[in-house]
C-alpha cells in the first residue's frame, strides 16, 4: 500500500485488528478506513495531487536536508494533523469556546498545553499561535504601544524578522534597534548593553536563527533589568534542546517565551507562548501576564485556532519529554560538532569555530572561492540541502551571502553516526571544490558521483519512522 507524504498507509487488518467479539474495547477500525478511503479519493480523484505528495516523499527519502531550521515530522504527528479535528471552529478556550461541538477539542487543546508546560518547565503556555512569527507579535502587540523601541539581533547577523526587521510589521509598527556580532561571530553583551541604555527599549528580545554558540539568558536579564524592559527569549531554532536540558533553559530568566514546534520538535508547522515564573507579574493595566498572553492570542491577534495541528502540537510535545527525544538531541548536538570539526579538518573556516547547537555556519567563499548562494546550489544539485547564510562582515546581500548554514536536527533523525557525518564533510568539500564562481555546477562525471554517495547514505540511513 501507497504511503503518502509520510502519514503510514493503516490498514485495518495489520494495524488495527479488530477487537475480539464481546470485549467491550472501542472500534479503532474506523480511524484506519477513514484514512484508507482519503487516500484512494486522492488518488483517484486527483492524480496530479497524489503524484506530487508521492514525488515531495521519494523526494525527501533521497535527499540529505541539512538546512538547520526543519526537521522532518513525526508520522503520527502528521496524521494528528491530517485529523478530523480540522474540522472544527473552536474559538476561545478549553471549557470557554464560542462554539459547540468542543468536548474533544477542549482535551486535545488540555493534553497540550499540560504537554508544553511539562516538557519546558513552564507554569503557562499557549498552544494556538499558528507561527512563531505570531507568537512574537503577540508578545509585542499585548505588551508594547505602537512606535515603542524594541531591541533585538540585527537580521543581518542572525537575528529574526520578526524581530523587528524593517520589511516586517515588528519594524513597522515598533521603534526597531538591532545589536550585532563580535568579529568573532559571538554576542557580545557588552555591545548588547550599550545599545540598551542608548535605545531604552521596551522590550529586548533574545534569539537567533544562526546561531552556533550558547546564549547567556542572565545576562540577557541583567540588561533588560538595567533599562527596565521586558525580556522576550526567542527558543524557535534550539527548543528541542532546551527541552532536553543540553541548552540553557530560559524559562526564569525571560518574562516571554516563543518558540515554533516544527524546526527541532519534529512537530507540526506552529508556535507556542511559554511563561515560568513571571505568570504571575502585574502589567501597568492590572492583568497578569498570563492573562495578556491569553488575550493576546484570542482574541487580540488570532480568531480560531488550528486544532488539527494543535493535536500534531500534543503528539511533538509528549514525544519530546522522552527519554528517546533527549537521546535524539544528544545525537543533533554531537552530530553538529563533529561536522564542524571534519570540515574544520579539510581547511573550511567555521564562524566562531566550531557549535554548541545543531548549527554549523561555514564562511565556503574564503574556503572555496563560492558564493552561499553557489554553494547552496552546487550542494542541491548533488542532493544536499543547506541554505546561504550572511557571515559576520559580509560583503554581499543575503540573497548571495558568503557563508552557508547546516544543521543537525535531520541527520539525528535518520540515525547518522559520526563516520556518516565524516562522509558527509567529505561530499560537501569535493562538492565545493569543484565548483568554480564561473561554474557553479560540477561536470557531469563528478555530479553524478556524488548524486549515487548521497543517494546511498540516503538508504542506508533512512528517516525514523518514514
Ligand atoms: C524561524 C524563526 C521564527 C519564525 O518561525 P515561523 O513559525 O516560521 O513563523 C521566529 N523566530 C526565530 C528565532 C526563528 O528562527
Amino acid at each position: 500500500m501507497t504511503n503518502v507524504a509520510g502519514v503510514p498507509a493503516l490498514s485495518p487488518e495489520r494495524d488495527h485488528p479488530r477487537p475480539n467479539p464481546g470485549r467491550d474495547r472501542p472500534d479503532t477500525s474506523s480511524l484506519a478506513s477513514f484514512y484508507e478511503q482519503a487516500l484512494d479519493s486522492l488518488e483517484l480523484g486527483d492524480p496530479e495531487l497524489h503524484e506530487l505528495l508521492g514525488d515531495e516523499l521519494a523526494r525527501q527519502h533521497e535527499t540529505l536536508a541539512l538546512v538547520a531550521s526543519c526537521s522532518p515530522v513525526s508520522p503520527a504527528a502528521l496524521l494528528a494533523e491530517g485529523s478530523v479535528f480540522a474540522n472544527v471552529t473552536a474559538e476561545g478556550y478549553p471549557g470557554r469556546r464560542f462554539h459547540a461541538g468542543c468536548v474533544n477539542v477542549d482535551k486535545v487543546e488540555q493534553l497540550a498545553v499540560d504537554r508544553a508546560r511539562r516538557a519546558f518547565g513552564a507554569r503557562y503556555a499557549n498552544v494556538q499561535p499558528h507561527s512563531a512569527s505570531t507568537a512574537n507579535q503577540v508578545v509585542m502587540t499585548a505588551l508594547l504601544r505602537p512606535g515603542d523601541p524594541i531591541l533585538g539581533l540585527d537580521l543581518d547577523a542572525g537575528g529574526h524578522l520578526s524581530h523587528g526587521a524593517p520589511v516586517n510589521v515588528s519594524g513597522k509598527l515598533f521603534a526597531a534597534h538591532g545589536y550585532g556580532l563580535s568579529p568573532d561571530g559571538l554576542i557580545d553583551y557588552d555591545e548588547v548593553r550599550a545599545k540598551a541604555l542608548e535605545h531604552r527599549p521596551k522590550l529586548l528580545i533574545a534569539g537567533t536563527t544562526a546561531y552556533p554558540r550558547t546564549l547567556d539568558w542572565a545576562a540577557f536579564r541583567e540588561i533588560a533589568d538595567e533599562v527596565g524592559a521586558w525580556l522576550l527569549a526567542d527558543i524557535t531554532h534550539i527548543a528541542g534542546l532546551v527541552v532536553a536540558g543540553l541548552h540553557p533553559s530560559p524559562m526564569d530568566h525571560a518574562d516571554v517565551v516563543t518558540t515554533c514546534t516544527h524546526k527541532q520538535l519534529y512537530g507540526p508547522r506552529g508556535g507556542l507562548i511559554l511563561l515560568g515564573r513571571s505568570a504571575g507579574t502585574s502589567l501597568p493595566d492590572g492583568r497578569t501576564l498570563e492573562q495578556a498572553m491569553q488575550s493576546g492570542i484570542f482574541p487580540l491577534m488570532q480568531g480560531a485556532p488550528v486544532v488539527n495541528s494543535i493535536a500534531a502540537k500534543a503528539y511533538a510535545l509528549g514525544l519530546a519529554a522522552t527519554p528517546e527525544f533527549a537521546g535524539t538531541m544528544a545525537r543533533v548536538r554531537s552530530l553538529a560538532a563533529t561536522l564542524a570539526t571534519e570540515l574544520a579538518r579539510r581547511g573550511v573556516r567555521i564562524i566562531s569555530g566550531g557549535t554548541d547547537n545543531h548549527i554549523v555556519v561555514a564562511d565556503v567563499l574564503s574556503s572555496f572561492g563560492v558564493t552561499g548562494v553557489g554553494a547552496e546550489r552546487a550542494l542541491e544539485d548533488c542532493g544536499i540541502l543547506v541554505n546561504k547564510n550572511r557571515i559576520v562582515g559580509d560583503t554581499h546581500p543575503a540573497s548571495v551571502a558568503s557563508g552557508v548554514r547546516f544543521g543537525s536536527n535531520s541527520m539525528a533523525a535518520r540515525g547518522l553516526d559520526d563516520q556518516d557525518v565524516a562522509e558527509v564533510a567529505d561530499l560537501v568539500c569535493d562538492i565545493l571544490a569543484a565548483t568554480t564562481a564561473d561554474s557553479p555546477r560540477l561536470d557531469a562525471l563528478a555530479r553524478a558521483q556524488a548524486r549515487r554517495r548521497v543517494a546511498a547514505l540516503c538508504a542506508r540511513r533512512p528517516i525514523a519512522g518514514y
